[in-house]
């Protein structure tokens, strides 16, 4: 099957053609991918090198920045009923309390954590409570600015280059790593901002989970103008060695408070491998 077959329009009563959409190639190999499924505009493809799945054609930069900035993509959403005691805000508790416990068993309190897309900042209040400096960014200016005036905390709009570069001792993306326009790019990002013996904490959708693999192009997370990486476990801790970064632990089971409930996500540690002596990172 030849790599990016074009697709001439979107179906009816989609809301992007193909004007909105880009070919991209493997962030790790720069190999066009070959074709898995296809959801006009878009394509989900896979490296035939390192078998990392993307999405190309997928929104280009300036489609997917109007798409983060309407509201309806955080109300439509787990955040949409923010009543405390609402069902998605007892799953977010219930991850924000897991998610957290892992953190402070590897780097206790007090410490210096970034949060990259901190959405509404539920996670970063909670990890102020829990005696962490906190410092989020956030693509949606929406859930920058809610994260500001609702929680009072320090959210800035932007991306990860955007993020302050002081070290920290904790930095965490919560279903992120699957939003970002180039995750190698990204990693090195937070590999560079983290300080000596500081932790990776972050949460992804796997591709070869049972729902992913049983529902194929109806995978409910696909979401392919939104989700254009997808992972496995090995082009996970590929994907992050490549960066200077190594997993320790990988987190599946559902019945996990920090994955509660969710049977295609999973949620990983991490450290940076270190400096060789020669000044390069030691490479895959
Ligand atoms: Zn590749």
């Amino acid at each position: 099957m030849p790599d990016h077959t074009p697709v001439s329009a979107a179906p009816p009563g989609s809301r992007w053609s193909t004007a909105d959409t880009e070919p991209v190639v493997c962030c790790v190999c720069g190999h066009p991918g070959r074709v898995v499924h296809h959801v006009p505009p878009f394509g989900v493809v896979r490296c035939p090198s390192c078998t990392l799945v993307f999405v190309s054609p997928r929104l280009h930069a300036a489609a997917r920045q109007r798409l983060y900035d309407e509201p309806a993509y955080f109300d439509g959403g787990v955040y949409g009923d923010r009543t405390r005691w609402s069902p998605a805000m007892l799953l977010q508790r219930t991850w924000t309390h897991g998610r957290l416990a892992g953190i402070t068993r590897r780097r206790p309190a007090p410490g210096r954590l970034l949060e990259i897309g901190s959405g509404y900042g539920l996670f970063l209040a909670a990890a102020r409570d829990a005696g962490y400096s906190v410092r989020g960014v956030e693509l949606s200016r929406t859930g920058a600015r809610v994260a500001h005036e609702e929680l009072g905390l320090d959210v800035l709009a932007g991306q990860v280059a955007d993020a302050p570069t002081e070290p920290a001792d904790v930095i965490c993306f919560w279903d992120t790593l699957e939003h970002v326009p180039d995750p190698l790019a990204f990693l090195c990002e937070v590999r560079s901002r983290l300080a000596p013996g500081g932790w990776i904490a972050l949460s992804v959708p796997y591709v070869s989970s049972v729902p992913a693999r049983a529902l194929g192009a109806r995978w409910w997370t696909l979401k392919p103008e939104q989700h254009i990486w997808h992972f496995t476990g090995p082009t996970l801790a590929l994907v992050a060695a490549r960066a200077g970064l190594v997993i320790t632990d990988v987190i599946r089971s559902p019945a996990h408070p920090a994955n509660a409930g969710r049977l295609d996500s999973l949620v990983a540690f991490g450290r940076a491998l270190p400096d060789r002596p020669d000044g390069n990172r030691n490479d895959v």
